[in-house]
């Protein structure tokens, strides 16, 4: 169940498609991360192999998915065998509808299991679109995967595999990391974005999210790690990301056993050092984002806490 309380003044991030440009950076032969412009609109992927390609996410809308259709045709002539959802939400997956119906849509179970309600889904993507509720009004039907998985598959597109990972929870219950070990390249949606970045904790607390990227940390070698939102990282995020979650399971916990309250804690545990981007930074112009994630991960921590039972 989607965490859906938020801190006081929460905007969060914008996700609006219009006017979004797609640049591709090719990270090696036939691999390319689709970079969306303005961040953090959603980025996707394309690899390409001797027989046919795969599509990392589908884009918010049928506009979007016929947008990254097009990128793709400008980098390959091969057909798009496979799309990959990374996560369940509708900035990953509404446009899954729109592509070719010959395309073959993977995911985790637990992605599949989580997209049934397109309704609840719309309303809470439409937190997302900052008052352009149009940009999601043709989505009358979510396409659901075609294949799932559990913990891991790989697909052959012909000289070139591609693998898929759940290492377990983090922002969805069904986190997917697309994996191209020759590029050493993940595509990792919402489990993990630039170590400047805070994560955003929707489903729970700190503490299964640092043991699912630890998991990915001692599964695979990574060297570029391609965002579901915001600019290109690389290994360090991971071990930036699980700092910042115990420094935030650390502080919520202390500001719980001096009887703050869940608002008051909230604006009290400051936002770790190391995460927010220099000024000089082209993405500094995120940083107010991530205060916005960091405060909504301290509330989500106290909720979470208050639900366990207290040890004596
Ligand atoms: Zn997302």
């Amino acid at each position: 169940m989607e965490f859906v309380e938020r801190p006081p003044g929460y905007r969060g991030p914008n996700l609006d498609p219009t006017g979004v440009r797609l640049r591709p950076r090719r990270l090696a032969e036939g691999v390319y991360a689709l970079m969306a412009f303005p961040p953090p609109r959603d980025n996707s992927g394309l690899v390409v192999g001797e027989h046919g390609a795969l599509v990392v996410d589908a884009g918010i809308n049928s506009a979007m998915a016929h947008r990254i259709q097009q990128t793709v045709r400008r980098l390959t002539d091969r057909p798009i065998l496979w799309l990959a959802n990374t996560v369940y939400h509708g900035d990953h997956s509404f446009g899954n509808a729109a592509f070719p119906t010959t395309t073959r849509i993977i995911a985790s179970r637990q992605t599949a299991a989580s997209m049934t309600d397109l309704d609840a889904e719309k309303r809470a993507r439409a937190q997302n679109l900052y008052g352009n509720l149009d940009a999601i009004a043709d989505v009358t039907s979510w396409r659901r995967p075609d294949v799932v998985f559990d913990d891991h598959t790989e697909v052959d597109l012909g000289g070139r595999t591609v693998q898929l990972w759940h290492f377990g929870p983090g922002n969805s219950p069904g986190d997917t990391v697309v994996w191209v070990p020759e590029a050493r390249a993940a595509w990792t949606g919402n489990l993990l974005g630039h170590r400047r970045v805070a994560p955003m904790l929707l489903e729970g607390g700190p503490a299964p999210y640092i043991d699912t990227l630890a998991r990915f940390k001692s599964t695979l070698e990574v060297k570029t790690i391609v965002p579901g939102h915001g600019p290109l990282a690389d290994a360090r995020a991971l071990d930036a990301w699980m700092a910042y979650l115990r420094e935030l399971l650390e502080a919520v916990t202390r500001a719980r056993r001096l009887g703050l309250s869940a608002l008051a804690t909230v604006e009290t545990v400051p936002l770790p050092r190391g995460h927010g981007f220099p000024p000089w930074h082209p993405a500094a112009r995120m940083n107010w984002l991530v205060q916005d994630l960091h405060r909504l991960n301290v509330l989500a921590t106290y909720r979470d806490l208050e639900r366990q039972p207290t040890a004596a």
